[in-house]
């Protein structure tokens, strides 16, 4: 089941600049930052009342977030997460629905949790993520 929203993923250029507006304009505090290889990014996180900005980014030039920013230079908001109690039921109930999975099987996000992606062209234009907790040593 899914039961809130886990984050909003927001496409940046520079995380160092983008942080600062965070902390600087808006008074939220940097939880921390991550590298996560897999999706060739670099992510920051907020709590935003148990709700998390997730500020993403690239890491390399063939990065989904380089390609993002290329479209949208001025970056943007490039996916909502769902969080799942249990993301493969929630991945195949999403399929029967008619939904195109990005990602058939979860790959692994930042926090180790359990990620995968459905679609935009199934699901009105949003870039959805369905994220399940994983074992994370900084939580
Ligand atoms: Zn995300």
């Amino acid at each position: 089941m899914i039961s809130k929203i886990d984050h909003i993923g927001i496409a940046v250029k520079s995380l160092e600049d983008s942080i600062k507006y965070y902390e600087n304009a808006l008074g939220f505090k940097c939880e921390g930052v991550e590298e996560v290889a897999e999706q060739k990014v670099k992510t920051a996180f907020f709590n935003v009342g148990g709700v998390h900005i997730e500020l993403l980014e690239p890491t390399s030039e063939d990065s989904p977030i380089a390609k993002y920013l290329e479209k949208n230079p001025h970056g943007g908001v490039h996916h909502v997460a769902f969080n799942s109690g249990d993301i493969m039921a929630d991945l195949a109930h999403a399929k029967e629905a008619g939904v195109a999975l990005i990602n058939e099987t979860p790959k692994i996000g930042a926090h180790a949790k359990k990620i995968a992606f459905l679609h935009p062209k199934s699901t009105y234009g949003v870039l959805t993520e369905i994220c399940q907790d994983g074992e994370c040593a900084c939580h």
